[in-house]
């Protein structure tokens, strides 16, 4: 079922997370250990992040530097198709422009309709960490809305080879990512919101924020979209702050801001344990105030680590 009809069908502000694949090497049990504690929420759908490769390099015993391509994290969509048979729940994989072919895209998108996955979240993806700045494959799409626009060509039947005669339609609804503090490579935050109309006039059905701590900046920004002519339904994303270090991470790696009242508390803690009850209270404020400003959802960015999610949820679902 696609996540707009589940939004449609909802008579509240619905439960929803997004994990990780495990670093390769580790089983399926690890995620399934992570979702468990999170199922007796009833979640309608999970998203399943994409990892491209990495370049990493390796000391040869002469001394010498190898440089290898090594995807840390596969499995998205096996794990979609995994979790959809385990709980019958729906799964968002999300799916990326970079290192994808135009074709590479088309037959991945083939694959998840015949496993009978209805959502994709369609992102353009970063750079590489040896690249400046994002670089699409010569033959790739360049903007997520670009891979939007290809997801919604093949919901009406046209692939890429224009003489593929009555090609079946696939039926995905299709997310997109939106920043309430600003993709950090937009000149401004009108800028890009132009550009996530964009996304939407593609064909995306609903968007999903990046993080943020300070709900007055997905209000405001939920304010911009709409007098933008954005009229998708927009999904809120939170993620419970639970150590010290994310302190710098997080404002380093998302390019967010936290609230001062925020961070005094967690400078003022003396435990990581102590920190995550913050966390976990920061997050039930967040969500009590999201579900009574009735978000369609809230998307929790679970990091491999559901306890305090369940925290969360047990007050506010
Ligand atoms: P786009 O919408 O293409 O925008 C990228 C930048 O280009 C923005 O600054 C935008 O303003 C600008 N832009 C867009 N169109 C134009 C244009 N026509 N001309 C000029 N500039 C333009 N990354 C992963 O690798 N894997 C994941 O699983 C993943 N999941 C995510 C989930 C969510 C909810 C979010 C918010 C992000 C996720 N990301 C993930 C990160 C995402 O890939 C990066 O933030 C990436 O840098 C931008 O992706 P995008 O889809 O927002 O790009």
């Amino acid at each position: 079922m696609k996540i707009t009809e589940h939004i449609a069908n909802a008579k509240d502000t619905l439960f929803s997370f997004e994990i990780l694949p495990p670093l390769k090497g580790q089983r399926i049990e690890d995620i399934y250990n992570v979702i468990d504690p999170l199922m007796e929420f009833k979640p309608p759908f999970i998203n399943v992040t994409y990892h491209r490769e990495e370049v990493i390099y390796k000391r040869l015993p002469n001394g010498l530097l190898e440089q290898k391509t090594v995807r840390k994290r596969p499995g998205t969509v096996g794990i979609c198709a995994a979790l959809q048979y385990r709980y019958k729940v729906d799964t968002v994989p999300h799916m990326l422009c970079g290192g994808f072919s135009k074709e590479d895209t088309e037959n991945a998108l083939i694959d998840l309709d015949f496993l009978g996955i209805d959502n994709v979240l369609a992102l353009r993806g970063d750079s590489m960490k040896n690249e400046q700045f994002f670089a699409p494959e010569a033959d790739g799409n360049r903007y997520a809305k670009d891979l939007v626009q290809q997801i919604k060509n093949m919901n009406e039947g046209r692939f890429l080879d224009e003489e593929l005669q009555n090609a079946g339609k696939t039926n995905f609804a299709v997310g997109v990512a939106g920043y309430p503090e600003k993709h950090y490579e937009a000149p401004s935050l009108n800028n890009d919101i132009e550009h996530l109309k964009q996304k939407v006039d593609a064909g995306a059905d609903y968007i999903v924020t990046q993080l943020f701590f300070d709900n007055q900046k997905y209000f405001d920004f939920v304010d911009r979209c709409r007098k933008a002519g954005i009229k998708v339904p927009i999904i809120p994303g939170i993620k419970p702050i639970s150590t010290k270090k994310h302190l710098s991470f997080l404002p380093h790696f998302f390019k967010v801001d936290l609230p001062d009242d925020l961070v005094k508390s967690v400078v003022g803690c003396s435990s990581n344990e102590e920190v995550r009850q913050v966390g976990i209270e920061w997050g039930i404020q967040q969500a009590k105030e999201l579900k009574a400003a009735g978000a369609p959802a809230i998307h929790f960015y679970s990091m491999g680590r559901p306890d305090n999610i369940v925290s969360i949820a047990r007050e506010v679902f």
